[in-house]
């Protein structure tokens, strides 16, 4: 699936192809820590097909629990995390931020992973009460 999206402020703006059935929610710690929010959310981009339109994205290399070296990119202006990819290995997963595509709506995760480490609260979240605005 073609997608295209950006980051708050704009100056990223990219246009990727990928794979509606590699929608995962991530529990991990890194994902949690790093989105500041309770889990990850990402879509598979096919093949690295990942085009950036406009801006240039900054860069952190962590350290994965397999060893591998995860390249997270965001932007260096507003800080919207964009993907995550392993540099010197293109088949490993390339992920992409799915909050940042404009076509996010459609994107269902298909699994859950990492949900070890999952905060405890999330599988009741239907339970919490709901307002339509602030
Ligand atoms: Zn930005
Ligand atoms: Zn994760």
């Amino acid at each position: 699936m073609r997608v295209d999206g950006g980051c708050l402020c704009g100056y990223i703006r990219y246009e990727a192809e990928i794979d509606a059935d590699r929608v995962a929610i991530c529990h991990c710690q890194d994902c949690q820590v790093n989105s500041g929010a309770a889990f990850g959310l990402v879509a598979g981009v096919v093949g690295g097909a990942f085009t950036l339109l406009c801006g240039e994205l900054a860069s952190y290399n962590k350290i994965a629990e397999s060893g591998r070296i995860r390249k997270l990119s965001f932007c260096p202006t507003c800080g919207t995390r964009i993907h995550a990819c392993t540099e010197d290995d293109p088949t490993a997963f390339f992920g992409l931020r799915v909050g940042t595509i404009r076509q996010r709506a459609v994107l269902t995760p298909k699994v859950q992973v990492w949900c070890k480490s999952a905060l405890p609260w999330v599988p009741d979240m239907a339970s919490i009460p709901i307002r339509e605005a602030q």
